[in-house]
């Protein structure tokens, strides 16, 4: 499981390559990128915003907005839409669902058991083909996770 605190990636931006799927990489988008990288807690775009101006004091709030939009439209990022909630951003782009912890709030990458797909479990029409699939849990997990 991934937590806040073990699941850091050392990633400098320029270790960020200049394109990724096709999208130039801005100083701005890097800068974005590398802090969905670094901190993997599924922030919001003003957490996000807050975070890139410890290092790029001058950039503006739509900037950030912009870099977040690219990178999703890439398949960077994946947007992830809790309730009426802002949404937030995910770097993992593995099959994976999220958990909310009741308690803290924060939100946990849960991944599929090995060789199971949620699907298997849902009595889908035959035919039917899932392009997309969000899955939110809430819930408490056990202390220290
Ligand atoms: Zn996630």
């Amino acid at each position: 499981m991934a937590s806040r605190d073990g699941d850091k990636v050392p990633c400098a931006p320029a270790e960020i390559p200049s394109e990724l799927r096709g999208l130039r990489m801005t100083r701005q988008r890097r800068e974005v990128y590398r802090v969905l990288l670094h901190d993997r807690d599924h922030p919001t775009a003003n957490e996000v915003f807050r975070r890139v101006q410890e290092d790029m004091p001058t950039i503006s709030l739509a900037t950030v907005y912009n870099c977040l939009d690219a990178l999703v439209d890439h398949g960077l990022v994946n947007q992830v839409n809790f309730d009426r909630e802002p949404s937030r951003f995910c770097v993992n782009l593995t099959p994976h669902v999220h958990f909310q912890d009741r308690d803290s709030g924060r939100i946990h990458d849960i991944s599929f058991k090995e060789g199971c797909r949620l699907t298997d479990l849902l009595d889908l029409p035959e035919g039917a083909e899932v392009s997309r699939l969000e899955l939110t849990i809430r819930g408490t997990l056990p202390k220290g996770s």
